[in-house]
Order: structure tokens, then sequence, then C-alpha cells
């Protein structure tokens, strides 16, 4: 047997395990004691990620369907390579290179993610490239990058040791960043005071000092309130915020309208409660703050909202204290990082900079255009001004995405449509080229966790025979365009992304060997990484507080529609992951709820059921003014009284109310209500 150390790359937290191998099989995993962000501890899905690679069910060859609707069938690689060339091709003729769009899901590595923008920018010519989470159309890093001119986590997740206080904002650490989830309960029992603000009681909710469960909606007023008590109290840093940060005198005049007796009320949450958590994080010398950079709903002010409360208490830059941009998804930062944005070119750096493009011109030998891409919603939503006709899907499936029109109608009416994947997806229905990638474990790279800690992935067992690995078939793509690159390894795209993107250019394969990973910025001279940022206080760094502006004031659900439905990701969204679908005990340990209600579920607080008259389990229909669904209530204190929790597995239910109903594109934040029916069936 063999050991090998590798990172799980289930999701942002990045924790370091041990692959054990036998005769070409990998058959065990057990935690790394020391890396930094596990400490010798994993999740179940870490646990048991060894058995992605040995499912009997991973796709083997490359599969071509010549003309629809005639059957898919298997092919050598260059012929699956020619044939999208030659459909490429005859749709720039016919189209222009902007009927094309590529998309890298936050499951591709940073390797396979530069390449495939690479492929886009540099040969196909356009800049629709996306990683389609919706995290862009969320806003929370275009905001950190905004206030704090970074667009990532500032702390490490080591800090949560040595907080006095933490805020964890509208995450559900126990379902989606479990050992995360374990560090701040850890903390938290050392003696550090927990706020948690969130619609839901989950499991970090239950343990909270303060649990603010507020009125969904009205977080820029929570957060204003709580920063007007520490303004009220004189425990703002005013120094630090008149000399580093801009516009403090504005956003400390705006304060003065969060009175907290009426926030109280549009908030729904008793001011003793909102005074007692402002006092508790004033009252600590370090504090941390955490929020999803992936969660739908979210409005940039009310991420806009919560910096400023670091910035009020100088929670930036110092041990203990600092803002976590948690990333739910595995490599969501470094996607990002590498340019996987409609508008963004490697190192964040606007697709319309002539300086930037030039610099990639020296790397790549074309330049990429200036005009911006369009992101997955447009694409797909068809809302551009043309309509594309060709997609590239790398380990990426729109169909099971939830902030989306209807993906299927988009997939069928494509000219082209190209999937990279491991296993069968729902978008390999409509698909004219399926391309099988390596597993977990057969193939090196690197990712990037929500702490910036860039590592590396390593091959502990080949591919099976006849299967390449993500980033080479993107190599045999540019080759059947007619375009050679140099690229032997993973390391050599490394090598060249270290010259793309400024922050990672000391990030090469053999520095990245050392301890775990680094974290960025990790460039030559700071080799070494940087696990906080702003740490260095001789660098002359300017924040930028956001004045706040009284949002408005959440519609009042009527007495004919009395629930708002609240719609996000829940501990049994994970049971539709693909790769979970294809791990034997993940497979069965995530479905365990949905014994007990086989065709899903909408959550209902005791209370409401009880006036409605209503049982656990029973089936029931939701009625908006112009839509009505039948599902199956699930009751539990989990939800507010008068909200309906939709979590996004449940596609009928997202669909009728959603994305086909009474909401549009772009309009996710926008409240739907509802009244339940008893007996929908
Ligand atoms: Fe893997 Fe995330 Fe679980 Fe760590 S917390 S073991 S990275 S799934």
């Amino acid at each position: 047997m063999s050991h090998i150390l590798t990172t799980c790359t289930f999701c942002g937290v990045g924790c370091g395990i041990y692959l054990e191998t036998d005769q070409q099989r990998i058959t065990g995993v057990y935690p790394s004691l020391s890396h930094p962000a596990n400490a010798g501890r994993l999740c179940l899905r870490g646990w048991n990620v060894h058995e992605v690679a040995s499912s009997p069910h991973r796709l083997r060859r490359p599969l071509l369907r010549r003309k629809r609707p005639q059957e898919l069938e298997p092919v050598s690689w260059e012929e699956a390579f020619q044939f999208i060339a030659q459909r490429i091709r005859e749709l720039i003729r016919q189209y222009g290179s902007e009927a094309c769009a590529f998309f890298a899901a936050p499951r591709c590595s940073n390797e396979e993610a530069y390449l495939l923008q690479k492929l886009a920018r540099s040969i196909i010519g356009t800049n629709h490239v996306d990683h389609g989470t919706g995290v862009y159309a969320n806003h929370a890093l275009p905001v950190l990058l905004e206030m704090l001119g970074v667009p990532a986590s500032t702390a490490a997740i080591r800090d949560l040791q040595q907080t006095e206080v933490i805020l964890v904002d509208h995450v559900d650490l126990g379902s989606q960043l479990p050992t995360i989830g374990g560090w701040v309960i850890r903390s938290h029992l050392r003696g550090a005071r927990l706020i948690v603000v969130d619609w839901r009681r989950h499991r970090i909710a239950e343990q909270a000092d303060y649990f603010l469960q507020i009125r969904p909606g009205t977080d820029v007023w929570l957060y204003g309130a709580m920063a007007k008590v520490l303004l009220d109290r004189g425990w703002i840093d005013r120094e630090f915020l008149l000399n580093h940060c801009d516009r403090a005198k504005e956003f400390l005049q705006s304060l003065q309208s969060y009175d907290l007796v009426r926030v109280s009320r549009i908030c729904d949450v008793d001011p003793e409660l909102i005074q007692e958590a402002a006092l508790a994080y004033g009252r600590a010398q370090k504090g941390v703050i955490m929020f999803s950079t992936g969660g739908v709903a979210r409005q940039p002010d009310s991420i806009r909202a919560l910096i400023n409360l670091a910035l009020v208490r100088r929670n930036i830059g110092r041990p203990g204290a600092g803002i976590l941009a948690l990333a739910e998804h595995n490599n969501l930062q470094g996607v990002c990082d590498m340019g996987v944005c409609p508008n963004l070119l490697p190192g964040y750096v606007p697709v319309e900079s002539a300086e930037g493009r030039e610099r990639l011109k020296a790397l790549w030998g074309t330049e990429p255009p200036s005009r911006p891409g369009l992101g997955a919603q447009e694409c797909f939503a068809g809302t551009g001004d043309s309509p594309i006709r060709a997609v590239w899907l790398m380990r990426y499936d729109p169909i099971l995405t939830a902030t989306f029109c209807d993906a299927r109608a988009a997939l069928q009416r494509m000219d082209l449509v190209v999937v990279q994947d491991l296993f069968w997806t729902r978008a390999m229905e409509y698909a004219d080229v399926i391309l099988p990638l390596a597993a977990f474990g057969e193939e090196e790279g690197t990712f990037t966790s929500t702490e910036r800690r860039i590592q590396r992935v390593r091959q502990a067992i080949p591919p099976p025979e006849g299967i390449l690995p993500g980033w080479q078939q993107l190599v045999k793509a540019a080759q059947a365009f007619g375009v050679e690159w140099p690229y032997q390894r993973p390391a050599d795209v490394m090598e060249e992304i270290r010259k793309a993107v400024p922050f990672y250019s000391g990030a090469d394969y053999e520095n990245l060997d050392q301890e775990y990973g680094r974290q960025w910025p990790c460039t030559i001279q700071r080799r070494l990484g940087t696990p906080r940022l702003f740490a260095d206080r001789r660098e002359k760094v300017r924040f930028r507080l956001a004045p706040l502006t009284r949002p408005p004031i959440p519609d009042d659900p009527g007495p004919e529609f009395p629930f708002r439905l609240l719609f996000g990701q829940a501990h049994y969204y994970w049971h539709q992951n693909t790769l979970i679908q294809n791990s034997e005990t993940l497979r069965r340990e995530y479905r365990v709820l949905l014994l007990d209600y086989p065709e899903g579920f909408v959550e209902l607080n005791p209370e409401d059921a009880k006036a409605l008259g209503i049982r656990d389990g029973e089936s029931i229909r939701l009625v908006s003014p112009n839509q009505s669904a039948v599902t199956t209530a699930r009751v539990t204190n989990e939800v507010r009284q008068g909200t309906i929790f939709v979590p996004f597995f449940l596609k009928e239910v997202e669909e009728t109310f959603w994305r086909n109903g009474t909401l549009g594109l772009g309009n996710v934040s926008q409240p739907v209500f509802v009244r339940v029916e008893k007996g929908g069936a």
C-alpha cells in the first residue's frame, strides 16, 4: 500500500488528506493531522472521496452524435476534436466568434480553468466565459474588490482559533463547509462569542449566543443598526476610519437613520437582542465575520453593510480578526482568479484594459477581445445581442444550476454542445460531443481554497486506459484548431499562470509542495504567501466604506398570500451532486432524509403547520397569484414563521415559482408570496 498527500476537492475548505492506494486502486482516505485547514478532521464527504474513482459508472470513451437525433457513438479523441473544431469554425464563419460560450465550473482545477478561458479568448476570440455559479451576479466578490481592493477572504481559517467573536451571516456551515463549522464551534467552546444571522435555524445557529432570525431582506437595516449602536457607545475606531478609509464621514452620517427600535420592527427581531449582539461584537478586541460568496438572493448592499461592520472595529489585518468570504464550491476562488468571468481577464483585470490585454498577447501570441462577454444567465436565457450557438461545458451542468432559466430548452436550441465530465450528466442528453474526464486522484493540478490557499492535488493512480486528463484534452482541442500549446505537464501550465496572474507569480509546483500550499498573494518577493491580508502596517492601503442608503422595507405578505418562499441550499442539496451520486456511501447518506420524503419537501414552521392543520409529511399545494405547485410539507422549527423554505433540489417548485413563474431573470431576490392549501394532489 502507498499513501499520497493531496487535497480534498469536494468543497472550498480544501482539507489535507492522504489517499491510500493498492495496486492502481484508491482504497481509502485519512486526514492530514497537521494541515492548517483541517488539523486531522474530515467531514463525511472527505472520508469517502476515494469511492468516486472506482465507480462502475465512469464514462470511458469520447462519444459523438454526428447529427441530431442520431445516437451517440464511441469515437477516437482525434475524431472528437476534429469534429468540434470543424463545427466551431463553421459557426464562427456564419455567426462570428461571439456565437460560442465556454463554461468552467468551480470543480475545475486552476490549470483547466486557465486553459479553457485561454482557448475561448485566444483561439475562438470570445469573452463569453463563465463559471456559472452566479457568484458575480450576486456581487459578493466584486463588493470585496470595491471596498477592500481584494476579491477574497482577508483572514485564514486558523484565525478562528484566536478570535473573540464570530459573526456568521447566512451560511449553513454544518452542511456546506463542515470543517469550518467545527472550527467555529471549538472556538465558541473556548470562549469566543457567536452571533448568527440567518432566516434558518441550522446547527450552528442552535449553538449561538445571539441568533438573529431576521425577516428576509432586512440585513442592511440590521447591520446599520449594529454599527449605530457602536457609534453611540463610542466603540468605533474613528482614527482608523478617518485615516485609512474613504467616505468615512458620509458613512458615519448615514448611520443616523438607523434607529434601533425602528430597525427591530423592520427586522422583526427584539431590539435588546440586536443591541446585545452589537455590544458583544464591539466589546471584542478581534472578530471574524464570515458570509457566503455563493449564496443567492443576497444584495450587494448586504455584503457592503457587513464589510462596514468589519472596518468600524478594524477587524482586518490582525491575528484573530478578518473577513472570511466563504466559497462553498471547491475551486470558486481559483476559477475567478484564472479569469473565468466574462468581464475579467486572469488576475481580475477588466477586459477593457489595453495594458492587461497587451500583457496576455505577449504570453498567448493573440490579444483577447476587449468587449465584455456574456455570463451564464444571459447565454442560457438568450438575452445577449445575438444568440449563442455553441457551448462548451467543462464539469458544468446548467440544468442542475439554480439560477437559470430553462437550460434544457437552451441546450436543445444550440447547434453544438460539448460536455466534459466524469459521469453521465443531465446536460449530456443534449450533447453532440462528450469527453470523459479523469477522476480525483488520477491527475495533477492545483485548487485555491476559500482562504486563498493554492494547493496541489496529486495523482495517486493513473486514469483508466484511454482517458486523458482535462488539461491535456484542452491542449488537444487547441491543436485541432491548428495551435500548438507547449505544455507537457500541468506544472507547465502553472508556469504560464504565474506570468498571467501577478499574485500567483511565486506559485510554482516546487514552492506549492512545501508545507500545504501557499496563500496568495504568493509572489516572487513573497514566496511563502500571505496568511492574513493587510497585516503589513508599512503598506499604504486605503479601504472604502459604503454609506448606507436606507433600503426599501420589504413588502408584507397580504392575508391572501401570507407566506414568503425562500430558496436556498440545504444539507440534502448535496444528494444531487454528480460525484455524490456516484459514491455508494455518500449516495446512501445524503438520501437518508429523502426516505421519509421521497418526492422532496418544503419546510414549514410548526406554528404555521398547526394553524393550517397540516401534519409532517402531508401533501400540500403552494399557490401564488398566478402559479401553483404540489409538494410535501416537512414541519420543522428550522424555518421562521411566515416563511417556507424551498431547497434548490426541489426543481418542480423552484421552476414553477422562480424560473418560469413570478420571477424573471435578474429578480432572484424579489420575494414570492404564496398561500398553503392542504392536500394538494
Ligand atoms: Fe472535503 Fe470540504 Fe469535507 Fe474538508 S470540509 S473534507 S474539503 S468536503
